[in-house]
């Protein structure tokens, strides 16, 4: 089992100076970046490089994302603005080694949230609830149970825990009507996807708010580079 050091403690504090200066500005989003130890969630190889800026290899040919992207994806989803209400439901597209997934939960510890996260690949699934429950053992101060973990294919969403305020896909996604689809039926009105949209190479980050039942709203932001979404609206 690993431990979360002083070291790792503040290197984590270096991490989150370092993508403050590129623009994140979000408390809430700072402080889950300082608070959850991303090394825990990396292979022992890897760890010693967890609180570099980077994105890491974490098998089935897919990566951890890098910590700037984790932040300035959990921002667009501007989870404060939900006060009013009493629980919030999001769905995260792309489980992946568990770490944003991690994130979301730890900004939403105060309120009530159900917060399902949906991976395509079974081993990366069973490593991230591994990963879950050691980091729940570890310490009383990570609280993951709002997270609900899946095995499937997120391309069409998960109907089975609808309807969503927020809906988080972590990877990159066509820009065609039927990759959204089931997303949008999925949605609240009111509610919101950031996603990255583009082809298999480049992507912009958007944000969708479902407006009412004919009406979606699309603003744009920066540019990434995603893995490719999977399964059968994917690539
Ligand atoms: N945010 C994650 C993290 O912090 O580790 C990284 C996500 S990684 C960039 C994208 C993930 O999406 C991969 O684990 C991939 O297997 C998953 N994925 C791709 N297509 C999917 C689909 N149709 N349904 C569910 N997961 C999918």
């Amino acid at each position: 089992m690993q431990k979360d050091t002083y070291k790792h403690q503040g290197l984590r504090r270096q991490l989150v100076d370092e993508i403050m200066e590129m623009g994140i500005k979000n408390e809430q989003v700072l402080n889950a970046i300082l608070t959850i130890p991303r090394h825990f969630f990396m292979d022992s190889a890897f760890s010693q490089h967890a609180y570099q800026n980077k994105a890491f290899s974490i098998g089935e040919g897919q990566t951890i994302s890098q910590p700037y992207t984790v932040a300035y994806q959990t921002q667009l989803l501007n989870l404060e603005e939900n006060k009013e209400k009493d629980t919030i439901k999001i769905l995260e597209i792309g489980t992946g080694s568990g770490y944003q997934t991690a994130i979301l939960a730890e900004i939403c510890k105060n309120k009530s949230a159900q917060i399902t996260s949906i991976e395509f690949h079974q081993n990366l699934y069973l490593k991230a609830k591994q990963t879950l429950e050691n980091i729940s053992k570890y310490s009383d101060n990570f609280d993951f149970q709002s997270i609900g973990l899946v095995c499937g294919d997120g391309s069409k969403g998960y109907f089975k825990n609808a309807l969503y305020d927020k809906i988080l896909v972590t990877a990159a996604t066509p820009n065609s009507i039927q990759s959204f689809k089931e997303w949008f039926e999925q949605l609240n009105i009111g509610g919101q996807i950031i996603v990255p949209v583009g082809n298999r190479k480049n992507q912009i980050m958007c944000r969708y708010t479902k407006k009412d039942e004919k009406t979606i709203q699309q603003e744009t932001f920066e540019g990434f580079r995603f893995v490719p979404l999977l399964g059968e609206r994917g690539f």
